[in-house]
C-alpha cells in the first residue's frame, strides 16, 4: 500500500493527546506543525520528532485569539506551503457543579474548547478549499454525548464541538473531510488541576482507569490515514472497563 504522507497541524501539542498525536503522525511519516503556548514543550517535541527522522516545526499558540491562530496556520503554509489536516485538539476541562458559579472557568471553557475551534476552522478553511481539500479532526468527548455532575459546562462545549463538526461536514462539497474523535477517560494533564473541591474528589474514581494518550493518538492515525474518498465521521473510545 502506498504510504499517503501529509501535512498536519495540531493544536495543543504541548502534552497529552496532542503530543502524543504529534508523534505518532510524524511516525506515519506526515509532517507536523505543532502549537500550543508553552512553546519550551513544543520545542522539544520537534527536536525529538526530527532526532527519530520525522518532519516538525512549531509556532506559539492561544487558540482563544482569532488574530493569532490566523498567524499560527500561515506559519504552517509558510513552513509547509499546504495544511491537509487540522487536528482541533486543545482543551481544558474545569470541572465545578453549577451552583459553584465558577463563572471565569466557564468562560475560559467556552474560550479554549469552542472558540478555539471555532478559530482554528476560520484560520484553514480558506486554504483547504482553495487547495480543493482539507481534513478537520475535531477532538470532542464522551461528554459530547453525555452529561454528568460537575461536567454541565465542559459537556455543552463538547455537545457544541461535535454540532459544529456534523455542520461543517454537511456543508462540505466532499472535498473537505470532518472527523470528530471521543476520547474517554484518558492519561493526561487535562485533570491535574482542578480548583474545585468536588469535582477534585469526584475525578480519583472516575478517573482510575484510564487509557494511554496513544490510543486517542491510534484513532486520529486511522482517520488521517484514509484516501481522499473516505471521511471517517466519529470515533469513539473507552478504557475496557473503566466509568468513561
Ligand atoms: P492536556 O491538558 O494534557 O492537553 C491540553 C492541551 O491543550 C495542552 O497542549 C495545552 O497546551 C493546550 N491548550 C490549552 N489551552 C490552550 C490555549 N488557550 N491555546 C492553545 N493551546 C491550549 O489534556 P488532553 O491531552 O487530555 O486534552 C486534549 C483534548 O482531549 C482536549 O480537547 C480534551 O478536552 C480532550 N479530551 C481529553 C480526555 C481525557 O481524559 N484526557 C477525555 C475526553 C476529551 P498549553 O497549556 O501549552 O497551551
Amino acid at each position: 500500500m502506498t504510504r499517503i504522507s501529509r501535512t498536519v497541524v495540531v493544536t495543543g501539542a504541548s502534552s497529552g493527546i496532542g503530543e502524543a498525536t504529534a508523534l505518532r503522525l510524524a511516525a506515519d511519516g506526515h509532517r507536523v506543525f505543532l502549537g500550543a503556548r508553552r512553546t519550551d514543550c513544543l520545542r522539544r517535541l520537534a527536536a525529538r520528532i526530527t532526532r527519530e527522522g520525522g518532519v516538525a516545526a512549531f509556532h506559539a499558540l492561544d487558540v482563544t485569539d482569532a488574530s493569532g491562530t490566523q498567524t499560527f496556520m500561515d506559519a504552517a503554509l509558510h513552513e509547509y506551503g499546504r495544511i491537509d489536516v487540522v487536528v482541533n485538539n486543545a482543551g481544558v476541562m474545569p470541572l465545578s457543579p453549577l451552583a459553584a458559579l465558577r463563572t471565569d472557568e466557564w468562560d475560559r471553557m467556552i474560550d479554549v474548547n469552542v472558540r478555539g475551534v471555532l478559530h482554528g476552522i476560520a484560520a484553514a478553511l480558506p486554504a483547504m478549499r482553495a487547495q480543493g481539500a482539507g481534513h478537520f479532526v475535531n477532538i470532542a468527548s464522551v461528554g459530547a454525548y453525555e452529561v454528568s455532575p460537575t461536567a454541565a459546562v465542559y459537556c455543552a462545549t463538547k455537545f457544541a464541538v461535535r454540532a459544529l463538526s456534523e455542520g461543517l461536514r454537511q456543508e462540505s462539497d466532499g472535498s473537505i473531510r470532518v472527523t470528530l474523535v471521543s476520547p474517554g477517560v484518558t492519561e493526561s494533564e487535562l485533570a491535574d488541576n482542578l480548583s474545585d473541591p468536588e469535582a477534585r474528589s469526584a475525578m480519583q474514581t472516575y478517573r482510575a482507569v484510564a487509557l494511554p494518550a496513544s490510543a486517542i493518538a491510534d484513532a486520529i492515525a486511522y482517520a488521517v490515514g484514509q484516501p481522499p474518498g473516505t471521511d471517517v465521521n466519529e470515533i469513539v473510545v473507552r478504557p475496557a472497563g473503566g466509568a468513561q
